[in-house]
């Protein structure tokens, strides 16, 4: 059952497709945020990758468990008879119920650590910014209240890790390796479940109507999510919890415990497997020091919750983003001096690139300009919008600094390290590569896709920035 509100919102819709006439011209709100309309291409890859992604992972985990991480081989195998797609199944570990007790306990833990430990790392911490603090305005124009913890979240939970390892051994840390498919069951039933209770309650009880969007197919919905940002009571936000937690928060842990695999194994842990750890450690770091500003990027201001984040951060993320420690487990490759340095300057650099163009546009938003950006007063186009109760609002584009360079230099920054990532694993095997294959599909459809976004929403004033910065990622070439 749609709400009213809702379908007024869908009515609006239908009358400005049927006069033809932009939102601006009409002085009505302007159609951003994901979209209403589902054309066959969307269709067609929401399909896709319903039907294929859980596959996807599967494969590459099943190629690390029973083919030494050749993503080749089992097809190879499966082509000459040798093997058939059933005894791949069967061979592969099933569900077990300590893998579901490990999940549920680290699940319900983190769930704790968000909801009742408040941050005060903020108070004490110099620079840090948590505690409670304003998302971005909604298609809406609703604020939304956020309690940014996830830095104390983090730092609570390797702290645990640390000492569980050190002085109370309750468990070891290889666990995580030890039960790798098991556990793949349980995050796949938890991303399942949770997508189908946000696609159920955006139906039933949505937390706020007028942010819901439909369009009419099922399976868009389903997957790109309907409710804007789903809550349960106050605080419980979906996108906030499951984006960075229990995910991110796992991705370092995922990391050490393929260390400390590598070090049961071969009785040392080779200089491949620290880059991996430290370089990945680094992003998850930053991307909680940052949770703040987090608030502030697309995932949260403008991605509907559905299977594409719920599903997407419970299985694909912690299965995918973590192959380069899992290929060293069964490969641990130890790099030439010369190979290693490389890997980290590129690492470090490509750091430098997104965090500091992530950076000049925060200080550029949180100042409305009044700020020095290399040196100097930035420069930038004033713009203006409708949000969908019809308010007007004006926001700026900044036009220099490294947004002057290209219009998404954190993008490149971030494939940058992410290549790194990849180069630390050495040359021997393509599986460890897949993450930079995925990254550059990843970020050059999310640049594409928000400038769409940019474009409707600031219509003439978005093309009068694209005139001034007209490269996306590469400046000079794309
Ligand atoms: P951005 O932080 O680049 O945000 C894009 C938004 O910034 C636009 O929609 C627009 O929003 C605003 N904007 C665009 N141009 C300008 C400008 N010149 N001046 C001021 N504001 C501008 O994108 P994301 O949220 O996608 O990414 C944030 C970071 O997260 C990136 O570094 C990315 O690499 C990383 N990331 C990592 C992923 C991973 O899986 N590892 C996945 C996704 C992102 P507005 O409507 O407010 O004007």
């Amino acid at each position: 059952m749609k709400s009213s509100v809702a379908m007024e919102a869908t009515r609006r819709r239908a009358q400005h497709g049927a006069n033809g006439k932009s939102s601006e011209e009409e002085g009505q709100p302007a159609q951003w945020g994901r979209a209403w309309e589902v054309d066959w291409f969307s269709l067609s890859s929401v399909i896709g990758l319903l039907c294929f992604a859980p596959f996807i992972v599967f494969y590459f985990v099943m190629a690390c468990d029973q083919y030494q991480c050749s993503v080749s081989q089992p097809l190879i195998e499966l082509y000459q008879g040798e093997t058939t797609l059933l005894s791949i199944w069967s061979r592969a570990p099933s569900f077990t119920w300590s893998a579901a007790k490990i999940y549920a306990i680290w699940v319900s833990f983190q769930v704790f650590l968000y909801m009742c430990v408040p941050d005060i790392t903020h108070k004490f911490i110099p620079g840090y910014v948590g505690g409670v603090q304003d998302g971005a305005r909604t298609p809406a124009g609703l604020i939304n209240k956020y309690e940014v913890n996830g830095l104390q979240c983090w730092l609570i939970t390797h702290a645990l890790w640390y000492a569980n390892a050190q002085y109370f051994h309750w468990f070891s840390p290889t666990i995580i390796f030890d039960n790798w498919i098991p556990l793949m069951w349980c995050a796949n039933i938890l991303g399942y479940a949770v997508s189908t209770y946000a696609f159920t309650k955006a139906y039933l009880f949505p937390t706020c109507a007028e942010d819901c969007k439909f369009t009419g197919n099922v399976f868009y919905n389903y997957m790109m999510g309907i409710e804007f940002n789903p809550r349960v009571g106050k605080w419980f936000d979906f996108k906030l919890f499951f984006n960075g937690r229990p995910g991110i928060v796992a991705w370092t842990l995922i990391n050490l415990s393929y260390m400390a695999k590598q070090q049961e194994l071969y009785g040392h842990v080779t200089n491949s497997m620290i880059l991996v750890n430290v370089l990945q450690a680094l992003y998850v770091l930053d991307f909680f020091w940052n949770e703040a500003w987090y608030l502030k990027t697309i995932d949260i201001c403008h991605d509907h919750f559905g299977w594409y984040l719920g599903w997407g951060d419970c299985v694909w993320l912690p299965y995918l983003y973590t192959l380069q420690g899992l290929y060293l487990v069964y490969h641990p490759v130890q790099l030439s001096s010369v190979h290693a340095l490389a890997v980290l300057s590129l690492g470090l650099v490509g750091y430098y690139i997104f965090r500091s163009t992530n950076h000049q546009k925060d200080l550029f938003r949180r100042t409305e300009g009044s700020c020095s950006i290399w040196g100097s007063k930035p420069t930038y186009i004033e713009c203006s919008y409708h949000s969908g109760d019809g308010g007007l609002h004006h926001s700026k584009l900044m036009t220099s600094g490294f947004w002057g360079v290209a219009r998404h230099l954190n993008y490149t920054g971030d494939l940058m390290g992410s290549l790194a990532y990849c180069a630390a694993c050495g040359f021997g095997h393509i599986l460890p590569y897949f993450y930079i294959v995925y990254m550059t599909i990843l970020l050059v459809h999310r640049c594409v896709r928000d400038e769409h976004r940019c474009s409707s929403k600031y219509g003439k004033d978005w093309k009068r920035y694209t005139d001034v910065v007209p490269r996306r990622l590469i400046p000079g070439v794309f």
